[in-house]
């Protein structure tokens, strides 16, 4: 048996979105890791990344530092017990900075022996051990109910009438599918009744919350750098202050992340002349798999969902995308914002907004092709708003916008 050095130490996910890291968390339960997301952040994150920084760094990976450090200072800190998720990659992006910062941090600069991980399929996940494909599947589920969660959330808070109605809900809902998430040695087919009967409880306590659906609302399509859109601290809560002016939040979720990252692998294979291969073989079967469980879940809440279904395929975002981004020139989140904004403004949503880490080469790149894509699209409103960390005046810019996004649904009705 390959046991895996992660089993001695407590792990921590970092909080993209609080949903997606604590159904994570629960995933790496599953296999037997004591794993739990890192606290969120507050004006303490920023305080303890500082000291560490040159500004070269993203917002999202001051973020992800800073929130990293605030377990130091936890009382049952142990570095020689303590373990980071901390994924990297090639590229442009800075994201492959994280590992190397939080490395020279905690190990040069500190002198602490924190372990950091990286589960990945291209070395067959070394480091979780043998348990890694039981790790995968749930994961998987985990992103797709915490998805969902997020979803009918936004759907539903905009139009309660008891305020926090909702999110008491969403808490309870979390409690609840991390709890089936959780135990370890249950059989996939076994795991994914209780997840549907469970998601059908959470699914009515939603459609339990006391709503007022004659108030009219603003349908916001919400793209852009993915942690940013979903770390409400580091967005300064975007959504409560869109639902503040009037809008309900659609995002771009995470699950549509992954599913790109894998299309991308079968367009590679495709572009090599590798379409008869058993890579190509493995990405199409883990596709089918992946769809297979995504349908399932989401089946459940196709009532809930009506008018706000995600696309069959993710190549729909890719062609809508293709006339401004084409995936043969561009790659990554400016792609998929550019296809989810027109997904968007085909299922009538009165504008968009582009959440962006302050000189993130994917806003920057979307922020220049947005006004052909407004123009050619009878003024669709689509705002890119940039986060660096400082308090600005967001509210006064959205509050703006919000007036944009009401004329233009006016103009769509007459
Ligand atoms: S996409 Fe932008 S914000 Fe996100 S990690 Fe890369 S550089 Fe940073």
């Amino acid at each position: 048996m390959n046991s895996t050095p992660l089993k001695q130490r407590k792990l921590y996910i970092p909080q993209m979105s609080y949903e997606a890291s604590a159904c994570m968390a629960a995933a790496f339960r599953s296999i037997g890791i004591d794993a739990q997301p890192s606290p969120a952040g507050d004006a303490h994150t920023y305080e303890l990344a500082r000291q560490y920084l040159t500004g070269d760094e993203c917002l999202p990976e001051a973020v992800t530092l800073g929130n990293f450090l605030k377990v130091t200072e936890l009382p049952d800190y142990d570095p020689d017990k303590t373990a980071f998720m901390l994924p990297t990659s090639n590229g442009p992006c800075r994201y492959g900075h994280y590992l190397p910062l939080a490395k020279r941090v905690f190990h040069h600069i500190r002198g602490e022996n924190v372990l950091f991980t990286a589960p990945t399929s291209s070395d067959g996940y070394a480091g979780i051990g043998d348990e890694a494909n039981n790790l995968v599947r749930t994961g998987w589920r985990a992103a797709i109910v915490s998805d969902i969660i997020r979803k009918i959330l936004l759907l539903t808070r905009p139009y309660e009438t008891e305020p926090g109605a909702t999110d008491s809900v969403y808490h309870d809902a979390l409690r609840q599918i991390c709890a089936v998430l959780e135990p370890r040695s249950v059989p996939h087919k076994e795991r994914m009744k209780k997840i549907l009967s469970t998601m059908r409880q959470i699914r009515d306590a939603f459609r339990a919350v006391p709503v007022d659906t004659s108030q009219d609302k603003l349908l916001i399509g919400v793209v852009g750098e993915i942690f940013c859109r979903h770390n409400n601290f580091s967005n300064n809560e975007m959504f409560r202050l869109i639902e503040k002016h009037g809008g309900i939040v659609w995002v771009s979720d995470i699950a549509e992340w992954v599913l790109y990252t894998n299309d991308e692998e079968v367009w590679r294979l495709d572009r090599y002349g590798k379409h008869f291969s058993f890579q190509m073989f493995g990405c199409k079967l883990k596709q089918a798999v992946m769809r297979h469980d995504e349908h399932k879940i989401v089946s459940l809440f196709a009532q809930d969902f009506q008018g706000f279904e995600e696309p069959h395929h993710v190549r729909q975002i890719l062609e809508l995308a293709h006339p401004y981004l084409p995936r043969e020139g561009s790659r990554g989140e400016m792609v998929m914002s550019m296809g989810k904004a027109l997904w968007y403004h085909q299922k009538g949503a009165a504008g968009v907004i582009d959440i962006s880490p302050f000189t993130c080469m994917n806003g920057i790149i979307t922020e220049a092709v947005y006004p052909r894509v407004s123009r050619e699209h009878n003024g669709f409103p689509i705002r890119l708003f940039y986060f660096d960390g400082q308090q600005s005046d967001v509210e006064g810019d959205l509050e703006i916008f919000m007036e944009l996004a009401r004329h233009y649904k006016r103009r769509q009705i007459t």
